[in-house]
């Protein structure tokens, strides 16, 4: 099987909630367990928070999120057309962040690469920011049916 689905909606703090809960909707038709499910959400919601604080701060502007199923496989892109990265190495290292005034923590790099198998970053300043994340779903359930 394969299936997409493109969300786009207005980089405010009340569409992370959306973003995360719709995207683990989708995820479902893979049967994932629901630890995969928290896993996802949780990513998701790191990659789009810091898409609408640090991509567009003080902003507002389009945060568009992909995702595609295949057999046993989720992929999502979170992107955003932002201020960029200026360098994702240093901003992918834990704990780092730009904002320790803003009670940030530099945990939401840390928390997509535990709970997604790959994570990866494009960025260029001035530009914006994609973040593509894939995890392998439903591993439990195929094992089930066979
Ligand atoms: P926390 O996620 O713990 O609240 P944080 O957002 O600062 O803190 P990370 O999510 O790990 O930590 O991100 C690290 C840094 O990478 C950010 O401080 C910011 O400078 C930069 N960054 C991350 N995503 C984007 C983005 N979409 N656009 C611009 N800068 C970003
Ligand atoms: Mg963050």
């Amino acid at each position: 099987m394969k299936n997409e689905m493109t969300l786009a909606f207005d980089s405010i703090s009340e569409n992370e909630g959306f973003a995360r809960v719709a995207v683990a909707a989708f995820v479902t038709q893979l049967n994932p367990t629901l630890e995969e499910v928290a896993d996802i959400k949780t990513a998701v919601s790191e990659a789009v928070t810091n898409a609408i604080i640090h991509g567009y701060p003080g902003e507002v502007h389009k945060v568009v999120v992909r995702a595609r199923l295949s057999e046993g496989m989720a992929e999502m892109w979170i992107v955003d057309e932002g201020v960029g990265i200026p360098d994702v190495k240093k901003a992918m290292e834990p704990l780092y962040t730009s904002r320790p005034e803003q009670e940030r923590s530099g945990m939401g790099f840390m928390f997509m690469e535990a709970f997604m198998d790959q994570v990866k970053v494009e960025s260029s300043v001035g530009m914006g920011t994609t973040v593509y994340m894939n995890k392998r779903i439903g591993q439990g359930a195929q094992e089930q049916e066979g």
